[in-house]
């Protein structure tokens, strides 16, 4: 990344973070040599791993896909989409820190534990979609495990 001010080429990240909206990271930036600094919007290019799946196939990671169930879980709840931006933002940062290449597992039990921290409806919707609960009980215990 190139200083503005004077093209020298070595420039130290001094503050990173997801921008609310969209998949880019805003990035404050200073010159080693001039020490100028600035504010750089870069792509969040570190979304980029496969997930594994209970078949043992291998996809390329989608996030329409969270998205999807996590809007469908939150219908008529009053949650924000940025709040679900945000959420997703930290998920991935989290998956595409860990490795390559993550499980279809990891990724439903993680969506469940951050929708449980904003909306517990939602968590029970998402819940009973991705566990597929068998039978009444299963749900239930899931309920009780939540008020305990
Ligand atoms: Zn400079």
């Amino acid at each position: 990344m190139l200083c503005p001010k004077c093209a020298h080429q070595d420039t130290k990240v001094i503050d990173s973070r997801l921008t609310n909206s969209q998949r880019e990271i805003r990035r404050r930036r200073v010159c080693l040599k001039c020490e100028h600094r600035f504010t750089t919007f870069e792509r969040n290019e570190g979304v980029s791993f496969t997930v594994a799946k209970k078949d043992s196939s291998i996809v390329n990671y989608d996030r329409q896909k969270i998205e999807r169930g996590v809007f469908r879980a939150l219908e008529k709840r009053n949650i924000s989409p940025e709040h679900v931006a945000n959420m997703i933002d930290c998920l991935e940062e989290k998956w595409s820190r860990q490795k390559k290449q993550v499980t279809s597992n990891t990724i439903g039990e993680d969506v469940m534990q951050a929708l449980l921290g904003l909306d517990q409806v939602a968590y029970i919707r998402f819940a009973s979609v991705y566990k597929d609960f068998k039978d009444i009980q299963s749900f239930e215990q899931e309920l009780r495990s939540l008020s305990s």
